[in-house]
């Protein structure tokens, strides 16, 4: 009787909800949509400051881009960015055929999408002249068209103090980019060094893409300029970075700021409190990739300790973790322990040190202070 009451009021389910869902004369094959998720991008709190995850340069249809604006926040959202901008070339509109060229277009177009998906566009824009002196990227202005210079003798000045006068946060881009092709592009040029004495230059992209710009790193940090690491994307995100893949972000800079809004982020930039985030590499003043690796990596206490019977020395054993999504290669330099150790995402490694010592030493070979310096990072051992 039982049995029968059941079987009965399944049927009157089942019959209920087929009712409910009108047949359409489709069925859904969902196995192998995309799953609809935000991926979350784990670095702890440094010194107080949230570690904002930013790209703030990037192309669409409305220059020489080939998606809509609309692409560019649902990569972010995907992702776990938490601070894009859009920065289309003001001089360089290849698609103006098929396009209205209007500068600031591709922003407008997705301030309401970026507002519902809880990432903070900045309005920005991409002073594009020959090279030298290259291209700047202007953040926080107000209007982009205006910025376009006229016809004019001085079209680079021009250009710089138009931004410069929207009260913008401006840095070069990629300026080892034509080295080869333009030599004498590639050095700090009497343009640049103007900007700066005038300062109307705030940073340098030292991570282009997927390229490291060495002397870049060297001039922002010789400088005191603002250190940025951006996509440039021009295709999607997934045509250029394998994104799917296990621990694979596309280049960023992790910007140190008081809080997840725009004017935090320009405090943080005018400040100088980013580290350059690109493949398994950190680029930055050492001051701020140590407070990086120290909010990251933690030492436990010796778990255990072995002697060995013949040559007498004893061993003791740590656990070093990676208490963040990014990557750490440590090299020993002094003191006698493990000589190598691969900090993967989210991880944990054994760490072994013969005992007497008080600490060891190691080179963090995945982060660059100098375009030929890694930082330096002791373990105190307890
Ligand atoms: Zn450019
Ligand atoms: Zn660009």
């Amino acid at each position: 009787m039982k049995n029968k009451l059941t079987l009965l009021g399944s049927l009157f389910l089942m019959s209920m909800s087929l009712q409910a869902q009108t047949d359409d004369g489709i069925i859904r094959l969902s196995e192998f949509a995309y799953p609809v998720k935000r991926q979350n991008l784990n670095i702890p709190d440094v010194n107080g400051f949230k570690v904002l995850k930013c790209d703030f340069h990037m192309h669409t249809v409305f220059t020489d881009g080939h998606v809509w604006p609309n692409v560019r926040v649902q990569e972010a959202w995907r992702e776990g960015l938490d601070a894009i901008s859009y920065t289309e070339h003001m001089e360089y509109n290849p698609h103006s055929a098929d396009v209205k060229v209007d500068h600031n277009r591709s922003h407008d177009l997705a301030v309401e999408l970026a507002k519902e998906n809880n990432i903070v566009l900045v309005k920005g824009t991409e002073v594009t002249r020959q090279t030298p002196p290259g291209h700047f990227n202007a953040l926080f202005i107000q209007d982009a068209n205006v910025l376009v210079a006229d016809n004019n003798s001085n079209l680079d000045q021009e250009a710089i103090d138009k931004a410069y006068a929207q009260k913008a946060f401006i840095f070069w881009n990629h300026p080892g980019w034509k080295a080869t092709a333009i030599p004498g592009s590639y050095e700090w040029i009497d343009f640049v060094e103007k900007m700066y004495q005038e300062k109307k230059l705030h940073g340098i992209e030292v991570v282009n893409g997927l390229g490291f710009h060495k002397k870049a790193l060297d001039w922002a940090l010789d400088r005191n300029l603002t250190i940025i690491g951006n996509t440039d994307i021009h295709n999607l995100i997934a045509h250029d970075y394998n994104i799917e893949a296990p621990g694979v972000h596309r280049t960023m800079t992790l910007v140190m700021a008081k809080d997840r809004s725009a004017s935090g982020i320009r405090e943080a930039l005018e400040a100088g409190r980013t580290v350059a985030w690109s493949s398994n590499y950190l680029f930055g003043k050492e001051e701020n990739v140590r407070n990086l690796v120290n909010a990251s990596i933690s030492v436990s206490p010796s778990y255990h300790e072995k002697t060995n019977s013949k040559t007498k020395v004893s061993t003791k054993y740590y656990e070093i973790t990676n208490n963040s999504d990014l990557y750490f290669e440590l090299e020993i330099k002094e003191g006698k322990g493990t000589k190598r150790i691969v900090l993967y995402p989210e991880s944990t490694q054994i760490l072994t040190a013969e005992a007497g010592q008080s600490k060891l030493s190691y080179e963090i070979v995945s982060t660059y202070i100098r375009s030929d310096k890694h930082l330096l990072f002791d373990i105190n051992l307890k």
